[in-house]
Protein backbone atom coordinates (compact mmCIF):
# COMPACT_ATOMS: atom_id res chain seq x y z
CA UNK A 1 0.00 0.00 0.00
CA UNK A 2 1.45 3.51 -0.86
CA UNK A 3 1.50 5.98 2.41
CA UNK A 4 -1.18 8.48 2.70
CA UNK A 5 1.66 11.33 2.20
CA UNK A 6 3.90 10.09 -0.86
CA UNK A 7 3.24 8.47 -4.15
CA UNK A 8 5.33 5.38 -4.51
CA UNK A 9 8.28 5.28 -6.85
CA UNK A 10 6.51 4.82 -10.28
CA UNK A 11 4.28 8.15 -8.93
CA UNK A 12 1.35 6.24 -8.00
CA UNK A 13 -0.60 7.10 -4.89
CA UNK A 14 -3.06 3.28 -4.68
CA UNK A 15 -4.25 2.75 -8.23
CA UNK A 16 -3.84 6.52 -9.57
CA UNK A 17 -0.98 8.88 -11.11
CA UNK A 18 1.57 7.48 -13.04
CA UNK A 19 2.78 8.67 -15.91
CA UNK A 20 0.72 7.88 -19.33
CA UNK A 21 2.05 10.19 -21.96
CA UNK A 22 2.88 9.42 -25.83
CA UNK A 23 6.38 8.40 -26.49
CA UNK A 24 7.56 11.96 -27.80
CA UNK A 25 6.20 13.26 -24.22
CA UNK A 26 7.98 10.92 -22.08
CA UNK A 27 11.74 12.02 -22.13
CA UNK A 28 10.95 15.73 -21.28
CA UNK A 29 8.74 14.77 -18.73
CA UNK A 30 11.38 12.27 -17.14
CA UNK A 31 14.17 15.81 -17.62
CA UNK A 32 11.68 17.79 -15.02
CA UNK A 33 11.11 14.57 -12.74
CA UNK A 34 15.09 13.89 -12.37
CA UNK A 35 15.68 17.63 -11.78
CA UNK A 36 12.83 17.84 -9.21
CA UNK A 37 14.20 14.62 -7.45
CA UNK A 38 17.70 16.30 -7.44
CA UNK A 39 16.50 20.08 -6.57
CA UNK A 40 13.92 19.15 -3.47
CA UNK A 41 17.29 17.28 -1.79
CA UNK A 42 19.20 20.97 -2.02
CA UNK A 43 19.11 23.21 0.62
CA UNK A 44 20.01 25.75 -1.34
CA UNK A 45 16.87 25.24 -3.76
CA UNK A 46 14.57 25.16 -0.91
CA UNK A 47 15.94 28.44 0.83
CA UNK A 48 15.92 30.36 -2.25
CA UNK A 49 12.18 29.16 -2.42
CA UNK A 50 11.48 29.65 1.25
CA UNK A 51 13.19 33.59 0.83
CA UNK A 52 10.93 34.48 -2.27
CA UNK A 53 7.68 33.53 -0.53
CA UNK A 54 8.78 35.18 2.49
CA UNK A 55 10.02 38.44 1.07
CA UNK A 56 7.84 38.78 -2.92
CA UNK A 57 4.81 36.47 -1.41
CA UNK A 58 4.84 37.70 2.06
CA UNK A 59 4.20 34.97 3.96
CA UNK A 60 3.64 33.57 6.32
CA UNK A 61 0.12 34.10 5.47
CA UNK A 62 -1.89 34.69 8.57
CA UNK A 63 -4.81 32.66 10.30
CA UNK A 64 -7.28 34.60 11.13
CA UNK A 65 -10.20 33.81 13.74
CA UNK A 66 -13.54 34.78 12.11
CA UNK A 67 -15.40 35.45 15.18
CA UNK A 68 -17.91 37.22 13.35
CA UNK A 69 -18.95 34.41 10.94
CA UNK A 70 -18.49 31.87 14.06
CA UNK A 71 -21.37 33.25 15.76
CA UNK A 72 -23.38 33.62 12.98
CA UNK A 73 -23.78 29.79 13.49
CA UNK A 74 -22.79 29.28 16.84
CA UNK A 75 -20.70 25.90 16.28
CA UNK A 76 -17.09 25.45 16.18
CA UNK A 77 -14.53 28.45 15.90
CA UNK A 78 -13.55 29.21 12.19
CA UNK A 79 -10.64 29.83 10.94
CA UNK A 80 -9.56 31.24 7.56
CA UNK A 81 -6.34 30.51 6.32
CA UNK A 82 -5.70 34.11 4.52
CA UNK A 83 -4.05 32.70 0.97
CA UNK A 84 -5.84 35.88 -0.31
CA UNK A 85 -3.26 38.02 1.45
CA UNK A 86 -0.69 36.59 -0.35
CA UNK A 87 0.69 38.69 -3.96
CA UNK A 88 -1.75 37.89 -6.67
CA UNK A 89 -4.30 37.37 -4.07
CA UNK A 90 -4.45 33.12 -4.45
CA UNK A 91 -2.42 30.57 -3.57
CA UNK A 92 -1.67 29.55 -7.27
CA UNK A 93 2.02 32.24 -6.83
CA UNK A 94 3.27 29.37 -4.51
CA UNK A 95 3.53 26.60 -6.90
CA UNK A 96 4.21 29.10 -9.71
CA UNK A 97 7.35 30.39 -8.07
CA UNK A 98 8.56 26.90 -7.42
CA UNK A 99 8.27 25.67 -10.76
CA UNK A 100 9.81 28.76 -12.01
CA UNK A 101 13.26 28.00 -9.82
CA UNK A 102 13.17 24.27 -11.00
CA UNK A 103 13.09 26.15 -14.96
CA UNK A 104 16.18 28.11 -13.97
CA UNK A 105 17.76 25.39 -12.02
CA UNK A 106 17.58 23.40 -15.36
CA UNK A 107 18.41 25.92 -17.47
CA UNK A 108 15.53 27.02 -19.72
CA UNK A 109 14.68 30.10 -20.93
CA UNK A 110 11.08 30.07 -20.88
CA UNK A 111 8.14 28.47 -19.07
CA UNK A 112 4.91 27.88 -21.08
CA UNK A 113 1.69 27.01 -20.17
CA UNK A 114 -2.29 26.63 -20.56
CA UNK A 115 -4.54 28.87 -18.55
CA UNK A 116 -8.44 28.69 -18.79
CA UNK A 117 -9.69 32.02 -16.89
CA UNK A 118 -6.13 33.17 -16.70
CA UNK A 119 -5.42 32.48 -13.05
CA UNK A 120 -2.53 29.91 -13.51
CA UNK A 121 -1.26 32.37 -16.04
CA UNK A 122 -1.12 35.44 -14.15
CA UNK A 123 0.67 33.77 -11.27
CA UNK A 124 3.28 32.04 -13.98
CA UNK A 125 3.72 35.49 -15.87
CA UNK A 126 4.45 37.23 -12.36
CA UNK A 127 6.94 34.38 -11.50
CA UNK A 128 8.74 34.70 -15.02
CA UNK A 129 8.63 38.29 -14.41
CA UNK A 130 10.62 38.03 -11.00
CA UNK A 131 12.78 35.32 -12.45
CA UNK A 132 13.70 37.01 -15.91
CA UNK A 133 12.23 33.80 -17.70
CA UNK A 134 10.02 34.23 -20.69
CA UNK A 135 6.82 33.24 -20.66
CA UNK A 136 4.18 31.60 -23.31
CA UNK A 137 0.83 31.33 -22.46
CA UNK A 138 -1.85 29.50 -24.44
CA UNK A 139 -5.24 30.77 -23.55
CA UNK A 140 -8.30 29.37 -25.73
CA UNK A 141 -10.06 32.32 -28.05
CA UNK A 142 -13.16 32.07 -26.39
CA UNK A 143 -11.42 32.34 -22.62
CA UNK A 144 -9.11 35.22 -24.22
CA UNK A 145 -12.29 37.46 -25.32
CA UNK A 146 -14.27 36.47 -21.57
CA UNK A 147 -11.06 37.34 -19.85
CA UNK A 148 -9.67 40.60 -20.65
CA UNK A 149 -8.36 42.06 -17.69
CA UNK A 150 -6.57 38.85 -17.19
CA UNK A 151 -4.84 39.08 -20.87
CA UNK A 152 -3.71 42.46 -20.21
CA UNK A 153 -2.55 41.56 -16.87
CA UNK A 154 0.06 38.40 -18.33
CA UNK A 155 1.04 41.24 -21.47
CA UNK A 156 1.58 43.61 -18.72
CA UNK A 157 4.14 41.54 -17.15
CA UNK A 158 6.12 40.55 -20.13
CA UNK A 159 4.12 37.51 -21.44
CA UNK A 160 2.98 36.10 -24.50
CA UNK A 161 -0.40 35.20 -24.65
CA UNK A 162 -1.15 33.03 -27.57
CA UNK A 163 -5.11 32.82 -28.80
CA UNK A 164 -6.03 29.15 -29.65
CA UNK A 165 -8.48 28.76 -32.21
CA UNK A 166 -8.49 25.38 -32.81
CA UNK A 167 -11.13 22.68 -31.99
CA UNK A 168 -14.00 24.52 -29.74
CA UNK A 169 -11.18 27.32 -28.38
CA UNK A 170 -11.53 26.33 -25.08
CA UNK A 171 -9.58 25.31 -22.27
CA UNK A 172 -8.71 21.59 -23.70
CA UNK A 173 -7.65 23.10 -26.79
CA UNK A 174 -5.25 25.43 -25.04
CA UNK A 175 -4.05 22.12 -23.42
CA UNK A 176 -3.28 20.75 -26.65
CA UNK A 177 -1.65 23.20 -28.21
CA UNK A 178 0.49 24.40 -25.35
CA UNK A 179 1.56 20.51 -25.19
CA UNK A 180 2.62 20.74 -28.95
CA UNK A 181 4.85 23.55 -28.23
CA UNK A 182 6.65 21.69 -25.64
CA UNK A 183 7.09 18.43 -27.60
CA UNK A 184 9.22 20.59 -30.15
CA UNK A 185 10.60 22.99 -27.94
CA UNK A 186 11.30 21.07 -24.56
CA UNK A 187 15.22 22.17 -24.96
CA UNK A 188 14.64 25.30 -24.08
CA UNK A 189 11.04 25.55 -22.10
CA UNK A 190 9.59 24.18 -18.78
CA UNK A 191 5.95 23.25 -18.84
CA UNK A 192 4.75 24.89 -15.76
CA UNK A 193 0.98 22.96 -14.71
CA UNK A 194 -1.31 24.78 -12.63
CA UNK A 195 -2.67 22.12 -9.88
CA UNK A 196 -1.66 18.75 -8.31
CA UNK A 197 -2.53 17.05 -11.73
CA UNK A 198 -0.27 15.93 -15.06
CA UNK A 199 1.90 12.81 -15.22
CA UNK A 200 4.40 12.23 -12.49
CA UNK A 201 5.94 14.56 -10.88
CA UNK A 202 3.91 16.85 -11.21
CA UNK A 203 1.10 16.46 -8.29
CA UNK A 204 3.77 15.38 -5.81
CA UNK A 205 6.15 18.33 -7.20
CA UNK A 206 3.04 20.95 -6.72
CA UNK A 207 1.95 19.62 -3.61
CA UNK A 208 5.46 20.00 -2.09
CA UNK A 209 5.34 23.47 -3.04
CA UNK A 210 1.98 24.28 -1.55
CA UNK A 211 2.68 22.46 1.30
CA UNK A 212 3.96 25.65 3.40
CA UNK A 213 0.29 26.48 3.59
CA UNK A 214 -0.32 23.22 6.06
CA UNK A 215 2.66 23.86 7.57
CA UNK A 216 2.27 27.04 8.25
CA UNK A 217 -1.69 26.92 9.53
CA UNK A 218 -0.50 23.67 11.77
CA UNK A 219 2.45 25.86 13.39
CA UNK A 220 -0.05 28.62 14.06
CA UNK A 221 -3.34 26.62 15.63
CA UNK A 222 -0.82 25.55 17.38
CA UNK A 223 0.17 29.17 19.14
CA UNK A 224 -3.08 29.86 19.01
CA UNK A 225 -5.26 27.13 20.49
CA UNK A 226 -2.48 25.01 21.88
CA UNK A 227 -3.71 21.88 20.10
CA UNK A 228 -4.56 21.07 16.49
CA UNK A 229 -7.96 21.48 14.34
CA UNK A 230 -10.74 19.00 14.08
CA UNK A 231 -11.51 19.66 10.47
CA UNK A 232 -9.78 20.85 8.08
CA UNK A 233 -11.78 22.37 4.59
CA UNK A 234 -10.53 23.53 1.36
CA UNK A 235 -11.85 23.58 -2.34
CA UNK A 236 -10.70 21.20 -4.92
CA UNK A 237 -10.63 22.02 -8.16
CA UNK A 238 -7.29 20.49 -9.27
CA UNK A 239 -6.83 20.03 -5.74
CA UNK A 240 -3.72 22.31 -5.24
CA UNK A 241 -5.00 24.39 -2.48
CA UNK A 242 -6.24 21.37 -1.00
CA UNK A 243 -3.63 19.20 -0.96
CA UNK A 244 -1.55 22.29 0.42
CA UNK A 245 -3.21 22.50 3.25
CA UNK A 246 -4.38 18.60 3.92
CA UNK A 247 -0.30 17.50 3.35
CA UNK A 248 0.47 18.32 7.26
CA UNK A 249 -1.83 16.75 9.17
CA UNK A 250 -2.67 13.75 6.99
CA UNK A 251 -1.09 11.28 9.57
CA UNK A 252 -2.89 12.93 12.33
CA UNK A 253 -6.58 10.92 12.41
CA UNK A 254 -8.15 13.13 14.95
CA UNK A 255 -8.15 15.95 12.01
CA UNK A 256 -10.80 15.27 10.17
CA UNK A 257 -10.29 16.86 6.30
CA UNK A 258 -12.93 18.16 3.84
CA UNK A 259 -12.67 18.52 -0.07
CA UNK A 260 -15.75 20.67 -1.71
CA UNK A 261 -16.08 20.09 -5.20
CA UNK A 262 -19.26 22.25 -7.37
CA UNK A 263 -22.15 20.80 -7.61
CA UNK A 264 -22.90 23.94 -9.96
CA UNK A 265 -26.52 24.24 -10.85
CA UNK A 266 -27.33 20.68 -10.93
CA UNK A 267 -25.80 17.58 -10.09
CA UNK A 268 -28.39 15.10 -12.42
CA UNK A 269 -27.03 16.95 -15.65
CA UNK A 270 -24.26 16.65 -17.20
CA UNK A 271 -22.22 19.54 -18.11
CA UNK A 272 -23.66 21.40 -15.23
CA UNK A 273 -21.72 20.53 -12.75
CA UNK A 274 -18.10 19.63 -12.01
CA UNK A 275 -18.23 16.71 -9.13
CA UNK A 276 -15.26 14.69 -10.30
CA UNK A 277 -15.07 13.12 -6.76
CA UNK A 278 -18.93 12.55 -6.49
CA UNK A 279 -19.41 11.32 -9.73
CA UNK A 280 -16.84 10.42 -11.55
CA UNK A 281 -14.98 7.34 -12.62
CA UNK A 282 -11.96 6.10 -13.22
CA UNK A 283 -9.56 7.26 -16.59
CA UNK A 284 -6.77 8.41 -18.07
CA UNK A 285 -6.81 12.76 -18.88
CA UNK A 286 -3.74 15.22 -19.03
CA UNK A 287 -0.86 12.38 -18.50
CA UNK A 288 -2.55 10.47 -15.27
CA UNK A 289 -4.78 7.92 -14.20
CA UNK A 290 -7.47 9.63 -12.19
CA UNK A 291 -11.08 10.38 -11.23
CA UNK A 292 -12.76 12.06 -14.22
CA UNK A 293 -15.99 12.49 -15.28
CA UNK A 294 -16.15 10.90 -18.65
CA UNK A 295 -18.36 9.85 -21.54
CA UNK A 296 -18.79 6.64 -22.69
CA UNK A 297 -15.49 7.12 -25.23
CA UNK A 298 -13.27 8.21 -22.19
CA UNK A 299 -13.67 11.63 -23.25
CA UNK A 300 -13.63 14.23 -20.70
CA UNK A 301 -17.20 16.07 -19.88
CA UNK A 302 -18.23 19.24 -20.34
CA UNK A 303 -17.93 20.70 -16.76
CA UNK A 304 -19.57 24.04 -15.09
CA UNK A 305 -18.70 25.64 -11.90
CA UNK A 306 -19.72 30.05 -10.87
CA UNK A 307 -16.44 29.23 -9.78
CA UNK A 308 -14.04 29.33 -13.12
CA UNK A 309 -10.88 27.97 -11.91
CA UNK A 310 -12.87 24.64 -10.39
CA UNK A 311 -13.79 24.04 -13.55
CA UNK A 312 -12.12 20.73 -14.16
CA UNK A 313 -13.22 17.21 -14.96
CA UNK A 314 -10.17 15.93 -13.70
CA UNK A 315 -8.87 15.84 -10.50
CA UNK A 316 -5.39 15.41 -8.22
CA UNK A 317 -4.51 11.18 -8.33
CA UNK A 318 -3.55 11.47 -4.88
CA UNK A 319 -7.20 13.29 -3.96
CA UNK A 320 -8.52 9.88 -5.71
CA UNK A 321 -6.84 7.85 -3.39
CA UNK A 322 -7.24 9.74 -0.04
CA UNK A 323 -11.05 9.27 -1.04
CA UNK A 324 -10.62 5.90 -1.49
CA UNK A 325 -9.26 5.09 1.56
CA UNK A 326 -11.38 6.66 3.06
CA UNK A 327 -8.95 9.67 4.53
CA UNK A 328 -10.72 12.51 2.94
CA UNK A 329 -14.41 13.58 2.72
CA UNK A 330 -15.51 14.37 -0.44
CA UNK A 331 -18.47 16.64 -0.19
CA UNK A 332 -20.23 19.50 -2.98
CA UNK A 333 -21.43 23.03 -2.73
CA UNK A 334 -23.90 24.47 -5.26
CA UNK A 335 -23.45 27.73 -7.46
CA UNK A 336 -26.42 29.42 -4.77
CA UNK A 337 -24.67 27.62 -1.79
CA UNK A 338 -21.30 29.26 -2.88
CA UNK A 339 -23.34 32.88 -3.79
CA UNK A 340 -24.68 33.44 -0.76
CA UNK A 341 -21.27 32.20 1.24
CA UNK A 342 -19.68 34.86 -0.30
CA UNK A 343 -22.44 37.34 0.62
CA UNK A 344 -21.76 36.38 4.11
CA UNK A 345 -17.88 36.43 4.10
CA UNK A 346 -18.28 39.71 2.69
CA UNK A 347 -20.91 41.36 5.39
CA UNK A 348 -19.14 39.25 8.32
CA UNK A 349 -15.72 39.64 8.19
CA UNK A 350 -14.89 42.44 5.73
CA UNK A 351 -13.14 39.86 3.22
CA UNK A 352 -14.23 39.55 -0.13
CA UNK A 353 -13.20 36.24 -0.99
CA UNK A 354 -12.53 34.40 -4.46
CA UNK A 355 -15.99 32.48 -5.39
CA UNK A 356 -13.96 29.12 -5.24
CA UNK A 357 -13.16 29.65 -2.29
CA UNK A 358 -16.38 30.45 -1.20
CA UNK A 359 -17.16 26.40 -1.72
CA UNK A 360 -15.10 25.64 1.09
CA UNK A 361 -16.56 28.34 2.81
CA UNK A 362 -20.48 27.23 2.05
CA UNK A 363 -19.33 23.41 3.82
CA UNK A 364 -17.56 25.36 6.70
CA UNK A 365 -20.77 26.95 7.93
CA UNK A 366 -22.95 23.90 7.24
CA UNK A 367 -19.84 21.71 9.35
CA UNK A 368 -19.77 24.16 11.91
CA UNK A 369 -23.05 24.02 14.00
CA UNK A 370 -22.30 20.15 14.15
CA UNK A 371 -19.61 20.60 16.25
CA UNK A 372 -19.36 22.00 20.24
CA UNK A 373 -18.18 25.46 20.44
CA UNK A 374 -14.88 24.24 21.27
CA UNK A 375 -14.54 22.84 18.02
CA UNK A 376 -11.83 23.88 15.61
CA UNK A 377 -12.13 24.48 12.04
CA UNK A 378 -9.60 25.59 9.63
CA UNK A 379 -10.86 26.68 6.24
CA UNK A 380 -8.75 27.45 3.36
CA UNK A 381 -9.37 30.51 1.72
CA UNK A 382 -7.37 30.32 -1.34
CA UNK A 383 -7.69 33.48 -3.47
CA UNK A 384 -9.46 37.26 -3.01
CA UNK A 385 -12.90 37.79 -4.91
CA UNK A 386 -11.76 41.11 -7.06
CA UNK A 387 -12.19 39.33 -10.15
CA UNK A 388 -15.43 38.21 -9.51
CA UNK A 389 -17.11 41.29 -8.34
CA UNK A 390 -18.24 42.02 -12.34
CA UNK A 391 -19.75 38.66 -12.53
CA UNK A 392 -21.61 38.78 -9.00
CA UNK A 393 -23.11 42.21 -9.52
CA UNK A 394 -24.42 41.15 -12.61
CA UNK A 395 -25.70 38.05 -10.93
CA UNK A 396 -27.29 39.76 -8.31
CA UNK A 397 -28.65 42.78 -10.17
CA UNK A 398 -27.05 45.27 -8.51
CA UNK A 399 -26.87 48.88 -9.38
CA UNK A 400 -25.83 52.04 -9.36
CA UNK A 401 -27.15 54.25 -5.95
CA UNK A 402 -29.85 56.74 -7.22
C1 LIG B 1 -7.27 28.08 -9.30
C2 LIG B 1 -7.93 28.31 -8.01
C3 LIG B 1 -8.51 27.26 -7.25
C4 LIG B 1 -8.57 25.84 -7.75
O1 LIG B 1 -7.37 25.20 -7.91
P1 LIG B 1 -6.86 24.05 -6.93
O2 LIG B 1 -5.70 23.48 -7.65
O3 LIG B 1 -7.98 23.07 -6.75
O4 LIG B 1 -6.49 24.68 -5.65
C5 LIG B 1 -9.04 27.56 -6.02
N1 LIG B 1 -9.07 28.81 -5.54
C6 LIG B 1 -8.55 29.84 -6.23
C7 LIG B 1 -8.62 31.21 -5.64
C8 LIG B 1 -7.97 29.63 -7.48
O5 LIG B 1 -7.45 30.67 -8.17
Amino acid sequence: MTSLSHADTDGFFGEYGGRFLPPHLEAPIAEVAAAYAEARQDPSFMEEYAALLADYVGRPSPLFLARRLTAEFGGAKIYLKREDLNHTGAHKINHCLGEALLAKRMGKRKLLAETGAGQHGVALATAAAILGLECEIHMGAIDVAKQHPNVVRMQLLGATVVSVTDGGACLKDAVDSAFGVFAADYADTFFAIGSVVGPDPYPSMVRDFQSIVGNEAREQIQLKEGRLPDALVACVGGGSNAMGLFSAFLNDPSVAMYGVEPSGKSLDVVGEHAATMTLGSTGTLHGMKTLMLQDHEGEPTAVHSIASGLDYPGVGPQHAHLKDVGRVQYVTASDADTLAAFQLLCRTEGIIPALESCHAIAHAVRLAPTLSTDGIIVVNLSGRGDKDIDYIADRLGMSAPA
